[in-house]
């Protein structure tokens, strides 16, 4: 079965608000393996919410309106839902005893457009609201000849959540063919999305049973499996087929394939090993260091080092030659190597790391443009560095060089 989520308030079409409950509906539906196949935020506008309403349900099993249940003006899902499905609207005497029963509790006069929120749908079942006014609604109707679930629920958070889970949950469990969905996530560390994208899709294109879709930030991709089947196992077996074929192909680029982010991998591995670090930022100033201590238990393998932003600084903390940075520069090669040697040595770490670049968006020349970095990580036998030129933003740049950073670490000790 295949839902539709509309959200409805022109609050939600400004930049102030956004819609969340269909982040909401959309995890609680799959759960019942109740696809999500449309979203749509509709304004307070009666026309082109039942256009809208019309749309969805032509073309979805279920439909699910959110918000524009409240008592003003401006509140207008009953009238536009009851008008799309061609059906009466009738007032709810039991509803409007309960609105009158809630105002007077209050000692406040209950005043008269409070009684539309009274109003049902023709053959919809009421749901009462127990954190508010407005009740929310399900109608098993039919709309051109063909059965629908609609679902009005209203739009505040703490209302919708509780009246979802506790009348409608079980009720869409009911009537949905049992279905389950599974989805894993395998994240890529500092391919390109086409390189990514062009060794893998021939082998999700082999697996049409499984939907995926891959998500690109800087250095880093996020491959999104997801499948369904009748039973929880067959799903969970066509996303484990799969990942297993991508993490082959990809091989040691795979840096996470239950969730974690690349830092709590980087951590997992320098506590595996026993291994401690130390970093040398100059360009990312501290963020490689707060990334790397935003993991719970980042004491135990992190021991600390420094933000050498100053040549000075370079030389007093890490111990890197004046003369190596009057010669080759403060962003170089050799620089990046020995601020991974310098702290590593005065950290008394296992594992050093050196960060050094241009983030911009000014700063650069033509020899050493915004963008380019150096980094480096020693191990006392051997130091690794590389370069890269990142395009775009400073705050790319900088995260850029801290996934870079992480990656060379995790690639040490893999
Ligand atoms: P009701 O059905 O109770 O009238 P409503 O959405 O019409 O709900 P509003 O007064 O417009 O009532 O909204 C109440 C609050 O709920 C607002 O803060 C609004 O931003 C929030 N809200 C409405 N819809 C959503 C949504 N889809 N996601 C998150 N918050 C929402
Ligand atoms: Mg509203």
């Amino acid at each position: 079965m295949i839902a539709e989520i509309i959200a409805i308030g022109s609050e939600l079409l400004t930049p102030f608000r956004q819609d969340t409950n269909s982040l909401f509906l959309t995890e609680k539906l799959n759960e019942l393996g109740i696809e999500v196949v449309h979203k749509s935020v509709v304004g307070d506008d009666r026309a082109e919410l039942a256009s809208v309403a019309r749309i969805a349900l032509n073309r979805t099993d279920i439909v699910i309106f959110m918000g524009g249940l409240g008592p003003t003006e401006d509140d207008l899902t009953r009238e536009s839902v009851a008008e799309a499905m061609r059906l009466p609207l009738r007032r709810d005497p039991d509803i409007v005893a309960g609105l009158y029963a809630r105002f007077a509790a209050r000692r406040i006069k209950m005043t008269e457009n409070n009684s539309k929120q009274a109003d049902v749908i023709a053959g919809a079942a009421v749901m009462p609201n127990n954190n508010g006014s407005a009740p929310g609604q399900w109608l098993e109707g039919s709309y051109e000849g063909k059965k629908k679930v609609v679902i009005l629920l209203p739009g505040p958070p703490v209302e919708l959540k509780p009246m979802f889970m506790e009348q409608a949950y079980e009720r869409l469990r009911a009537i949905a063919p049992p279905a389950f969905i599974a989805t894993r996530v395998l994240k890529v560390a500092l391919m390109p999305e086409s390189e990514c994208d062009s060794r893998c899709a021939p082998i999700y294109k082999e697996h049409n049973g499984v939907q995926t879709t891959i998500l690109a930030g800087p250095g880093d991709i996020q491959l999104h499996l997801k499948a369904r089947a009748d039973t929880l196992e067959e799903a969970q077996e066509l996303v484990d087929v799969l990942a297993e074929e991508l993490e082959d192909e990809l091989d040691e680029r795979v840096y996470s394939t239950g969730g974690e982010s690349l830092e709590q991998i980087v951590g997992y591995y320098l506590q595996m090993r026993g291994a401690t670090l130390a970093v040398a930022e100059s360009c990312t100033g501290g963020l490689l260091a707060e990334r790397i201590t935003s993991v719970a238990g980042s004491s135990r393998y992190f021991l600390g080092g420094a933000v050498v932003y100053s040549n000075e600084l370079k030389t007093a903390m890490a111990d890197v030659p004046p003369l190596m940075i009057a010669e080759h520069g403060a962003v170089s090669k050799e620089v990046a190597i020995a601020l991974a040697e310098g702290i590593r040595k005065k950290c008394k770490a296992d594992i050093g790391v050196g960060v050094t670049g241009i983030a911009g968006p000014s700063g650069g020349t033509a020899e050493k443009p915004v963008g380019l970095m150096y980094i480096a990580v020693a191990d006392g036998k051997k130091t690794d560095v590389i370069d890269r030129k990142v395009p775009g933003s400073r705050d790319r740049v900088r995260f850029y060089a801290t996934q870079q950073a992480l990656d060379m670490v995790r690639l040490k000790l893999v």
